[in-house]
């Protein structure tokens, strides 16, 4: 394993450099923030007539189409969604000047071939490894979230050095900065969210929700239970891995998880797990969310709806109401 720090860093690698910021979404906000407050000249590329230019202009960032953008800079941070960005490269390319540096957040379009960029361009990933508010809020206080940095294409030389300097600048050195490659960044990310962030957490709780319900319990007590009581334990594995969610929970929690966890989440579950993995690693995936983005998103759309629908979300919005101390996310900037 490689963890770059500060020390490893050349300065120079970006010094004096433009940098093109496509898109000013979680990821694009803050990066183009924190790559500003970090000294370097910073452009971001909007849509004409994208609501977010006035408070881009208002952060103090330069603004421009994205073509204009992308015109003389010499790293460009393709920072729109991972499904909008072979059109947004089709618009650029012709303005990417030779040497210049193509930067992603997500490897899934240089992976999956959506993206292939000309052979006169450096091909970098930094990928902080927490949503873009977390990485301007601990920028802003002195501190950086953890990057993934890979190079697909190094055609300058200094492809390596480019990406360190931009994760510096994000203030991901301070966190350190773990080399990877395009390939192993695109899966384990899709898996993870797949199998246990978004997905696999959800139905878990949803699941308990839904069992606990059935078998006549209130549904109040059950959100309490399988809910908003994940977040201790997240927090807990968060800041000590199993050790520390294991000292602050109680001897019979303790007993009950070592009984019990692995009959629910069992043999048949990581076997599926293998599977979802497969997907992944063979393309399956990725053709499928591609195929569904091209028609509209029927399916996306419907899932979705049944997820919003479920009376997990009535009664947790009720619940929530109550408590005063879970407040929004703040805004962003
Ligand atoms: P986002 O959805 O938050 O924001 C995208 C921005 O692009 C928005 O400002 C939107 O207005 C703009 N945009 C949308 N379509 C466009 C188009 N056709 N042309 C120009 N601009 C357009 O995106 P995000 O979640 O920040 O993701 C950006 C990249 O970062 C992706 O590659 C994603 O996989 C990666 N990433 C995201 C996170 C995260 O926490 N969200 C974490 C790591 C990596
Ligand atoms: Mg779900």
């Amino acid at each position: 394993m490689k963890l770059y720090v500060e020390a490893d860093t050349n300065p120079k690698a970006l010094s004096g450099a433009r940098i093109a910021v496509l898109g000013l979404g979680s990821q694009g906000r803050a990066h183009a923030l924190n790559l500003h407050d970090s000294g370097h000249d910073v452009v971001v590329g909007l849509r004409p007539g994208s609501a977010t230019r006035q408070s881009a202009e208002a952060a103090g960032l330069a603004v421009a189409d994205p073509a204009e953008a992308v015109r003389g800079a010499d790293l460009v941070a393709m920072l729109v969604p991972d499904m909008a960005q072979p059109a947004v490269f089709d618009q650029i390319r012709p303005h990417l000047k030779d040497g210049a540096a193509l930067l992603f957040a997500h490897g899934f379009n240089v992976h999956y071939g959506q993206i292939t960029p000309p052979d006169n361009v450096d091909v970098i990933l930094v990928a902080p490894k927490g949503p873009g508010d977390l990485v301007r809020r601990q920028y802003e206080e002195g501190r950086g979230v953890p990057c993934l940095m890979a190079v697909a294409q190094d055609a300058t030389g200094k492809a390596k050095q480019r990406a360190l300097a931009y994760a510096h600048g994000l203030g991901g050195t301070r966190g350190g900065v773990l080399e990877t490659t395009f390939a192993e960044e695109t899966e384990t990310d899709l898996f993870g969210e797949q199998a246990v962030l978004c997905g696999g957490a959800t139905e878990l709780v949803v699941k308990g929700f839904e069992t606990l319900v059935e078998a006549g319990y209130q549904p109040e007590v059950a959100y309490f239970e399988c809910m908003h009581e994940l977040k201790l334990i997240v927090d807990l594995l968060h800041e000590g891995g199993l050790a520390k969610m294991h000292e602050f929970v109680s001897e019979t929690a303790k007993w009950g998880d070592l009984r019990s966890g692995p009959r629910v989440v069992d043999d048949h579950a990581h076997e599926r797990m293998r599977e979802v993995l497969k997907e992944i690693q063979d393309g399956t995936f990725a053709r499928e969310w591609i195929a569904e983005n091209k028609q509209g998103l029927p399916n996306y759309k419907r899932l979705m709806q049944a997820d919003l629908d479920h009376p997990i979300e009535k009664v947790g919005s009720d619940l929530r109401g109550r408590m005063a101390w879970l407040k929004k996310p703040p805004a962003a900037a």
